[in-house]
């Protein structure tokens, strides 16, 4: 491993001014460190810094700082109670050990599972820019069906963000040029021919909340894996929704493990609000977004496994 400078910090101000790469959990960073595909010379540990609180809003939205561990979120009894997508996101995710020490913020900012990019003896243009893109010919299975590019067809691994981008969190963010908000579905970049970046963040730019408001109707998450625990996504969706009179009224939906970034199903939400809330609805909703996707040959299973989850997850959260 290359040496670094380890810093720790107790100010948010002391963090952003030291330019370096923020440490939380440490359970992608180090992993990667360890490949020798993220090469730190600053490993700046933002674990003191006060950023470990879910706070209540009076809107009954939440804050949640960046520190929060995914164990501790998805068991506070608010999000359980008003925010379940999330709650059931965070534990469908890792391992009890992992949540325990995952972050908020480094879970939205885990990179991805793409073999090619964790092993430094493949060309990979996320990794090494201009190098190419081995995956497109090679191991496609769990990559993108939607909006990738000829240069990358990586997915976003999170669970938690898909459901935060259903939920229209909103990430709270300092860095060097001062704060601004940054909504979690605008968070992340699509690859274009760019790759290497993941996100939108500057250098030096730092999560210290994600803001989630309130929701008021049912919702929930559904994932399917190749293990029934402790496996990335294949494919999954997160879903809120608001019924009456066997109407859809309002709706949210956002899938998992098809694209660069957690999807959030726009053109699905259009083809469901104002109609029937049936399973015929709710196939040619997915099948209107999914009219986008350009799987490859070793994916294109994909388009039937999230046709079929959003039917089965629109279907649980309206009953
Ligand atoms: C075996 C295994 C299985 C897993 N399975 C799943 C799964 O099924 N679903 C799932 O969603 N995840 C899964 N994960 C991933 C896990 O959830 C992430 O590793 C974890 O959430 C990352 O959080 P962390 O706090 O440890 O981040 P770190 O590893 O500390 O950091 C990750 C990145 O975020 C940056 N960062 C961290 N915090 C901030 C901040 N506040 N502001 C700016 N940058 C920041 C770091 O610089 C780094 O680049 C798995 C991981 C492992 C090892
Ligand atoms: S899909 Fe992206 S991450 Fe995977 S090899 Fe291609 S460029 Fe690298």
């Amino acid at each position: 491993m290359k040496t670094f400078a380890y810093r720790p910090v107790t100010e948010i101000d002391e963090a952003v001014a030291l330019g370096g790469t923020y440490l939380a959990g440490g359970t992608n960073l180090v992993d990667l460190m360890k490949l020798g595909v993220a090469l730190p010379d600053t490993l700046v540990d933002i674990n003191q810094l006060p950023l470990h609180d879910v706070v209540r809003r009076p809107d009954g939205g939440l804050r949640i700082g960046a520190g929060v561990r995914n164990s501790e979120l998805a068991a506070h009894p608010v999000v359980r109670r008003h925010f379940p997508v999330l709650s059931q996101a965070l534990l469908a995710g890792a391992s009890g050990q992992l949540r325990n020490m995952a972050t908020t913020g480094g879970n939205l900012l885990q990179r991805t599972r793409c073999r090619y990019f964790t092993d430094v003896t493949k060309a990979c243009n996320k990794r090494t820019p201009g190098s190419g893109c081995p995956a497109r010919t090679g191991d496609h299975r769990n990559l993108a069906i939607l909006g990738a590019s000829e240069h990358c067809i990586a997915t976003h691994p999170s669970d938690m963000a898909v459901a935060l981008v259903a939920l229209d969190a909103v990430c709270q963010v300092t860095g060097p040029d001062g704060s601004r908000e940054i909504a979690v579905s605008e968070l992340y970049r699509a690859p274009g021919d760019d790759p290497s970046r993941d996100t939108v963040l500057q250098p030096g730019e730092l999560i210290t909340a994600v803001d989630v408001p309130p929701l008021g109707f049912p919702s929930t998450y559904r994932k399917a894996r190749d293990r029934a625990s402790y496996a990335f996504a294949v494919g999954s969706v997160a879903a809120a929704v608001r019924i009456t009179d066997d109407v859809v009224d309002d709706v949210r939906l956002a899938f998992g493990a098809v694209a660069h970034k957690p999807w959030r199903a726009r053109v699905a939400e259009s083809a469901l609000r104002g109609g029937p809330a049936t399973r015929d609805a709710f196939l040619a909703a997915a099948d209107a977004e999914l009219a986008a996707a350009e799987p490859l040959p070793d994916n294109a299973f994909k388009l039937t496994l999230i046709r079929n989850l959003v039917a089965a997850t629109l279907e649980e959260v309206s009953r």
